[in-house]
């Protein structure tokens, strides 16, 4: 059986997070999504832990289900056509900031968490280190090395995996504030990294490039601060919903991790280089010839990951290459109709057909990546049309950089326009 998982996200209190990110509607959207297991996430916030003890009970080893008492609780109904069997695991996020080798490192990393026992003594380990009851993703001033050290203290079966690791500012390999290497962060611990999780900016082809990662597994995840953004990243394991499972498909068993779902990469906000605040968007090549520096202000540059993953590659990028398991390009659904609309993304048209399309064919991963483009056609002969040019890889691309998002589109200026006026004529 295929699992689609999402092992990284955040609850209401973590900062920057949507008010709605409660256990039910968690709960819910993972089925509206298409999504098997998913993180509770922030499981180190001493409210939401309180949460998430009284509200999620262990069906099987380390993974939860919601309560029956709390399913009345969403803020939506779940379409029929989306309903299944979905499990919460325990999994966090951490931001360290410490010097080494005269640096100053900023780095997140995720915490895998066998169970609740295991989670609580976690928190009891990290409070004695630092604040952990202020966000939901706390920071603290501890070595990465230290953390794993102490995790292991803990539990043999924690998994620490490196953060959206080609983050300029926050990231294991980040331009800014990170490392070359795992090693050169983890040093005689390196062994017990296993993983390695890719972010919205880079996929498996650009990672391939760097052989040394070739004995990690690529894994990826949302990292979403709202229910819409669940599951915008995904990793699909084939293996039993349970942690023992996936912890050694992690592990030992990297077959047993089937691929992932992906954002085309240049959509994340650090994909190219540039400067947000002049609206100055660049190449590596072009960034290189600037000197690192802007012509207008002279300010440094913010170097994204397509350039930094240039100057750690030591192959060519190939996309063919057996070595790199299988990956799905997507677009999320509500952009796609906030396209074909012309609306905003969150406007209520949006959202209304967004819940058309899924009461009526299905969850929204199935939508984008299993069902048959004539199966979509037969409700939406546009949108079937648009999801078989994402599928394809047919699309039109503007990256983003330095936090700015970048753009997907699926139709070139004016095209859906034309094609609604010639289906009027007919
Ligand atoms: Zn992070």
């Amino acid at each position: 059986m295929t699992l689609v998982a999402d092992l990284h996200i955040h609850s209401r209190f973590s900062r920057a997070c949507s008010r709605n990110l409660t256990m039910p509607n968690l709960w819910a959207w993972a089925q509206i999504k298409g999504i098997d297991l998913l993180t509770v996430a922030d499981f180190t916030h001493p409210f939401w832990f309180k949460e998430i003890c009284e509200q999620l009970e262990e069906i099987d080893s380390g993974v939860y289900h919601l309560k029956e008492s709390f399913k009345k609780n969403t803020d939506i109904i779940i379409p029929k056509s989306c309903q299944k069997e979905m499990r919460f695991f325990l999994s966090t996020e951490i931001s360290l900031i410490y010097k080494k080798g005269e640096k100053v490192r900023k780095i997140h990393h995720i915490i895998m968490s066998p169970n609740l026992d295991i989670a609580a003594k976690i928190n009891v380990a990290l409070e004695k280190r630092g604040n952990i009851r202020s966000d939901g993703r706390p920071i603290l001033g501890l070595d990465s090395k230290e953390l794993l050290k102490m995790l292991l203290n803990i539990s043999p079966d924690i998994q620490l995996i490196p953060a959206h690791v080609w983050t300029p500012h926050f990231a294991i390999f980040g331009s800014k504030t990170g490392f070359d290497s795992v090693e050169e962060c983890f040093e005689e611990l390196s062994d017990h990294i296993c993983a390695l999780e890719t972010g919205l900016s880079s996929d498996p082809a650009m990672n391939y490039r760097i052989s040394k990662n070739d004995k990690y597994v690529l894994v990826s995840n949302s990292d979403a601060h709202s229910l819409q953004k669940l599951g915008r990243e995904a990793t699909l394991f084939d293996t039993e919903a349970t942690y023992p499972s996936i912890l050694n498909a992690l592990r030992k068993d990297h077959q047993k991790v089937k691929g992932t779902i992906e954002f085309f990469p240049e959509e994340g906000k650090y994909h190219a280089d540039g400067l947000r605040d002049e609206q100055l968007c660049l190449d590596p090549k072009e960034t290189k010839e600037l000197n690192f520096t802007s012509p207008y202000s002279g300010k440094k540059i913010t170097v994204g990951v397509l350039h930094r993953i240039d100057d750690l590659a030591d192959r060519r990028q190939d996309k063919k290459s057996a070595s790199v398991k299988p990956y799905w390009s997507i677009i999320p659904l509500q952009e796609i109709i906030g396209e074909i609309l012309g609306v905003g993304v969150n406007s209520k048209k949006a959202q209304a057909k967004y819940f058309d399309l899924i009461e009526k064919i299905g969850s929204e991963f199935y939508i984008l990546k299993d069902a048959t483009i004539s199966e979509i056609s037969k409700f939406d002969e546009i949108m079937g049309l648009a999801i078989k040019r994402m599928r394809e890889g047919n699309v039109i691309i503007k990256p983003g950089y330095d936090g700015e998002f970048g753009v997907i589109k699926l139709f070139s200026e004016g095209e859906i326009g034309e094609r609604s006026q010639m289906k009027l004529k007919l």
